[in-house]
């Protein structure tokens, strides 16, 4: 076990810069996952982890040791990859076994930490078989008990799931939970699936062109994305964003106001475009919105399109008179329409004229220029600051 920390890493190709300055500290035992669309760097910062490749500028320490300079097999850590490659001739036993040969353990050993790995894999009883006898998942797994058995201070995964079917992927979740339940080793897992860093992580580092945009644990990227990125990547369906403008006591969107004073805001002032988000399941029904603390005012809506999907259902609703549900417009951004999800006894149809609220607790501000986070929830920030206010008496 051992923490690991990045410092200023940054990894230039010629003209592409694959990582930018990315600083971090991950604590003994953690399991934190990079995540961001493919080609932010997340391959690229594991691998200076890794020492496959080596940064241009910046330290890697694993434990108290600066590592930078070492080679893979000097660093305690163990890498599992996207494709498995077992091979072939050998059966389970031996795939297992195989760096730890190339190591001369003991054949003693090497039996106690195989079986040991394949009973925490739970691939007890397959150790004969051949890879061309095993699921995928099982494939997968055997990847996974060849990384235990070497016994890393640092487990390194690399989209180990992506090519195992959406059921399986599921369930291989759960297992590796269990699995760093059982080990407390550190690792550190790469994914473009938002879902999967989500469902599994301690934290959650957000990646965007080579730059950490976020580093927390999942729930509080969900609820305080650190900015406009990391609150679209984080979630899905998407936040709805609305661009939006400061004025005088309320922000200003195309189609809606929302009571607002500019005033109590950091950093932005009347006359600043704001970006406005909103998540599908913060937006109401007025008619279903008693239980809100904090609405705001009623927002005139025609639903578009219904999706059911069983335990929610997404309403695309269009907010301007004559706004076309147009393909090419991605509502999470277009200013006009508004993803709403509701419950599946929820009585509504297409081609309705209808009323929706947003939760005023739910909505997150987000500087237009820089598209850095201004603040989440905006609960009590209408009206002037009171105690702020000069008194009548005075
Ligand atoms: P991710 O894992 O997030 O998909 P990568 O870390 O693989 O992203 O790549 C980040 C960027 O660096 C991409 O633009 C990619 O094309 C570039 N890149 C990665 N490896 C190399 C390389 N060996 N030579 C040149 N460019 C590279």
């Amino acid at each position: 076990m051992a923490r690991v920390q990045l410092e200023h890493i940054t990894k230039r190709y010629d003209d592409v810069t694959a990582v930018d300055d990315v600083s971090m500290e991950i604590e003994d035992g953690e399991f934190v996952t990079f995540v961001g669309p493919s080609g932010c760097g997340k391959s690229t910062t594991m691998e200076t982890v890794a020492g496959l490749t080596q940064p241009t500028e910046g330290q890697v320490y694993i434990g108290d040791d600066d590592v930078t300079n070492l080679a893979p097999k000097d660093r305690g850590v163990a890498m599992v990859f996207q494709n498995i490659a077992l091979f072939p001739h050998m059966d389970v036993f031996e795939n297992i076994s195989f760096g730890l040969r190339l190591r001369t353990y003991d054949d003693e050993e090497v039996h106690r930490r195989v079986e040991q790995a394949a009973d925490i894999v739970q691939l007890e009883g397959m150790l004969d078989r051949m890879p061309d006898e095993l699921s995928g998942g099982q494939r997968q797994r055997v990847a996974i008990a060849r990384a235990i058995v070497r016994n890393p201070d640092v487990f390194l995964m690399d989209e180990p799931l992506a090519n195992l079917d959406a059921k399986l992927r599921v369930h291989m979740r759960t297992e590796l939970q269990r699995l760093h339940r059982e080990l407390e080793t550190t690792i550190i897992y790469v994914t473009h699936d938002q879902a999967e860093a989500m469902t599994m992580s301690d934290r959650i580092a957000v990646l965007n062109e080579g730059r950490l945009q976020q580093l927390a644990p999942p729930l509080t990227c969900y609820n305080e994305p650190a900015n406009r990125f990391v609150a679209g990547f984080i979630g899905s369906p998407s936040m709805n964003f609305i661009e939006g403008e400061l004025v005088d006591g309320s922000l200003e969107t195309a189609n809606f106001t929302v009571e607002l004073d500019a005033a109590r805001l950091p950093k932005v002032a009347v006359g600043d475009a704001v970006t406005l988000g909103i998540r599908p399941e913060d937006v109401h029904l007025t008619a279903y919105a008693d239980s809100l603390a904090a609405p705001t005012e009623p927002i005139d809506a025609k639903t578009d399109v219904l999706e059911p999907m069983g335990d929610e259902v997404f309403v695309y609703l269009l907010l301007a008179e004559g706004a076309a549900g147009s393909m090419e417009e991605d509502p999470a951004t277009s200013p006009n329409q508004l993803l709403m999800s509701v419950t599946p006894d929820t009585e509504i149809e297409a081609d309705q004229d209808i009323n929706v609220v947003l939760d005023r607790s739910k909505i997150h501000l987000f500087d237009a220029a820089t598209g850095e986070a201004l603040v989440h929830g905006i609960t009590g920030l209408e009206g002037p600051e009171s105690g702020t206010a000069p008194t009548e008496a005075e």
